[in-house]
C-alpha cells in the first residue's frame, strides 16, 4: 500500500483532517501504519499553537500510534537541507524550532516576509523545501498520497497545487471532498476538543492582518512575539523606507492604534538595549525589458539590486553622530522619520531614466548582514563617478 503523507500545518484545516481521519476511520481508505504526518517548523509560531498541539493532537497521535515527523530547515543554504527534530509514533513534545529559524533570514537580510511572483517565498523556504527534501530521502521515489488541508472554498489553491503534480505524488484534498469550509472545520474541532483552534502562523506574518482584531488579541497575549515583529520591521525600514510589515501600513502604527502598550514598551527596551549600526545602502535600478522584443525600456523601471554594508556599530547616539559627520562631508542633509530612522541621501536616482543609482546612509538596529551580488561593484563603478565614503 502506498504511503499517505499528511502535511500538518498545525492550523484549523490540517488538524481538522487528521483528527477526523483518526476518530472516524470510515473517512479514510488507508491503514494508519501507512500514514506519515509531517510538520516543518518556521521556528516563529505563536506559543498557543504549540500548547494546543501538545494538549489535544499529540495525545491522539499517541493513542493511534501515528508516525509524526517534525522537521526544520537545516540552515540558510539549500545544502544544509533539513534537520529532523523528532520522528516518533509516541510524540510527547512539540519541537517548534530547529537550527534555523525564518527570523534568521528576515533579520539578517533586513526584510519582512514577501510575496514574489505571487508565491510566499518564506513559506516555501521554511516549510515546502524541507518537507520535499525529507520525502525525497525517505520515500525512495515510491508513489504516495499527499493529503493537504485546503478547505472547500479554496478552489484556487487546489488548482495551483496541480502545478506540482508528479508521477509519484497523488494530491488529496479531503476537506474539499467532504465539502467542508473553514467554518465547518473550526466548528468540528470545537465540538471535539471544546476549544477555539488557533490559527497557525508566524508571529510576524504580514498576511495575518486579514483579521486585525484577532491579530491584536494574539499580540496582546504574546508581546515578545509582537516585539520581534516590530524589530523586524524597524530593520527593514532602515534599508527601505517603504518596507513596512503590512502592505497597508506599519506594525508600529498597528500597535499604537490597538493600544498595545506592553508591546511598544518591550520593543523600545529591545531597541534601546541592543546595538545600532550605520548602514551604507546602494541600489541599482535596471531598465525594464520588453517581454516580446527582449529590448530594454530606458524609461521604465525593472529589477533593483541592493548592496548593504555596515560601516560602524555602537549606540544609537554614536551612530547618529557618525552619520551626521559623513553626511556633512557629502553635503547631504540627515532626516529622521516617524520610525526614528535617520537617513542621509548621498545619491538620488534619476527617476524616469534607467539604469539609475541610489545611495543613502542610514542608522538602524544592528544585525543586517553585508550583502551584494558579485557583479554589483563592477556595475556600480561603471554607472557612477564613485567617491569614497571613507575618505572623509
Ligand atoms: S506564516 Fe506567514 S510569515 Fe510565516 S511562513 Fe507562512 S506566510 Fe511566511
Amino acid at each position: 500500500m502506498a504511503k499517505v503523507v499528511v502535511s500538518l500545518g498545525m492550523g484549523v484545516d490540517s488538524v481538522g483532517v487528521l483528527t477526523r481521519f483518526l476518530l472516524e476511520p470510515e473517512t479514510r481508505d488507508f491503514d494508519l501504519d501507512d500514514l506519515i504526518v509531517m510538520t516543518s517548523m518556521t521556528g516563529d509560531e505563536f506559543s498557543e499553537t504549540a500548547e494546543h498541539m501538545e494538549r489535544f493532537v499529540l495525545p491522539l497521535m499517541r493513542r493511534f500510534s501515528v508516525r509524526y515527523v517534525q522537521l526544520s530547515r537545516g540552515g540558510q543554504l539549500a545544502a544544509s537541507r533539513y534537520a529532523v527534530l523528532d520522528d516518533s509514533r509516541q510524540p510527547r513534545r512539540m519541537r517548534m524550532a530547529g537550527p534555523w529559524r525564518l527570523r534568521d533570514e528576515q533579520l539578517g537580510n533586513g526584510t519582512v516576509p514577501q510575496f514574489a511572483s505571487n508565491r510566499r517565498t518564506c513559506s516555501i523556504k521554511s516549510k515546502g523545501e524541507p518537507l520535499d527534501w525529507w520525502k525525497q530521502d525517505n520515500l525512495d521515489g515510491q508513489p504516495y498520497q499527499h493529503v493537504l488541508g485546503f478547505s472547500a472554498e479554496e478552489g484556487d489553491r487546489i488548482l495551483k497545487d496541480s502545478v506540482y503534480a508528479s508521477s509519484s505524488r497523488l494530491a488529496r484534498f479531503p476537506l474539499a471532498e467532504w465539502g467542508w469550509t473553514r467554518a465547518d472545520t473550526r466548528g468540528y474541532l470545537h465540538e471535539v476538543f471544546s476549544t477555539a483552534w488557533p490559527r497557525s502562523c508566524c508571529v510576524y506574518c504580514p498576511f495575518a492582518l486579514s483579521d486585525p482584531e484577532y491579530l491584536a488579541g494574539r499580540w496582546r497575549r504574546e508581546p515578545e512575539g509582537a516585539a520581534l515583529a516590530l524589530l523586524m520591521e524597524r530593520r527593514s525600514l532602515a534599508l527601505n523606507h517603504r518596507a513596512t510589515l503590512f502592505s497597508r501600513g506599519s506594525a508600529l502604527q498597528f500597535a499604537i492604534d490597538h493600544r498595545l502598550d506592553h508591546v511598544l514598551a518591550l520593543t523600545e527596551e529591545m531597541l534601546h538595549g541592543g546595538p545600532w549600526a550605520l548602514y551604507d545602502v546602494r541600489r541599482i535600478y535596471h531598465p525594464a525589458t520588453d517581454k516580446q522584443t527582449r529590448r530594454h525600456i530606458a524609461t521604465k523601471k525593472g529589477a533593483a539590486w541592493r548592496s548593504v554594508t555596515t560601516l560602524a556599530e555602537g549606540t544609537r547616539d554614536q551612530m547618529a553622530g557618525e552619520l551626521h559627520r559623513l553626511a556633512r562631508s557629502h553635503r547631504a542633509e540627515p532626516r529622521t522619520d516617524e520610525f526614528a530612522i535617520t537617513r542621509a541621501r548621498i545619491r538620488a536616482p534619476d527617476v524616469g531614466r534607467y539604469p539609475a543609482t541610489e545611495q543613502f546612509l542610514s542608522v538602524g538596529p544592528a544585525g543586517v548582514h553585508d550583502k551584494q551580488r558579485k557583479s554589483f561593484a563592477g556595475l556600480w563603478t561603471r554607472l557612477v563617478d564613485q567617491t569614497s565614503l571613507f575618505a572623509a
